[in-house]
């Protein structure tokens, strides 16, 4: 089973990608968590990426594919895409690389969506991740399990998460249109708890 999670950022398909991948054993190929991981150890693609993503831009196409195309050589049982393809060009190579059997929107408003990311922090000691609104640190500001500083990211800022919402309706919306015209598209209400969520998306996979 290949999948596609899409949505905007903040709409939790990251989150439902892992529960997926812990379930069913797919592959969970999150493009931001490459790439970051591939920055924080500077090789020669994280020295590239970086470019863009200091200046809150998405990372261009020809570096996404190297990624990916390795990602899915290394995803035997299945795979899970959360936050690709992004755009018309995206879905062509998606196309021509892998099959995919269904795609998850996970529907959620720009405003939610915005004060959830701005809300997140990360320890910049082990990297935990927090969020101010729903899974606070017991100490402001102090990772729980290292008692590390907590930080926002470069790009979690209000105006750089609506610069790339704006840009999704923009772009993504076109792949989206073509997944519904494919019969492939299956919408779910992101405005929900994680594990209803979760239980909605199992529903549609059993049938
Ligand atoms: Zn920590």
């Amino acid at each position: 089973m290949n999948l596609v999670m899409m949505g905007i950022q903040g709409c939790g398909k990251g989150t439902q990608a892992e529960l997926l991948e812990q379930h069913f054993g797919w592959r969970h190929i999150n493009i931001g968590n490459l790439f970051r991981s591939n920055i924080e150890r500077q090789t020669e693609l994280g020295k590239e990426a970086s470019k863009y993503t200091e200046k809150g831009e998405l990372v261009p196409d020809e570096l996404v594919y190297e990624v990916i195309k390795d990602a899915i050589r290394k995803a035997d049982k299945g795979l899970i895409l959360d936050g690709f393809p992004r755009n018309l060009a995206q879905h062509e190579f998606l196309v021509e690389n892998v099959k995919i059997d269904k795609v998850f929107l996970l529907d959620l408003d720009t405003e939610t969506a915005i004060k959830r990311i701005s809300s997140r922090r990360h320890c910049e000691n082990c990297k935990r991740d927090y969020n101010l609104l729903y899974n606070k640190p017991k100490e402001k500001g102090v990772c729980d399990d290292c008692g590390g500083n907590l930080v926002q990211r470069k790009d979690d800022n209000e105006e750089a998460v609506a610069l790339r919402i704006e840009k999704f309706y923009q772009e993504t919306g076109k792949v989206i249109d073509l997944y519904r015209k494919q019969n492939k598209l299956i919408s779910i209400n992101a405005d929900q708890g994680i594990q209803e969520i979760h239980r909605q998306i199992l529903a549609e996979l059993s049938c």
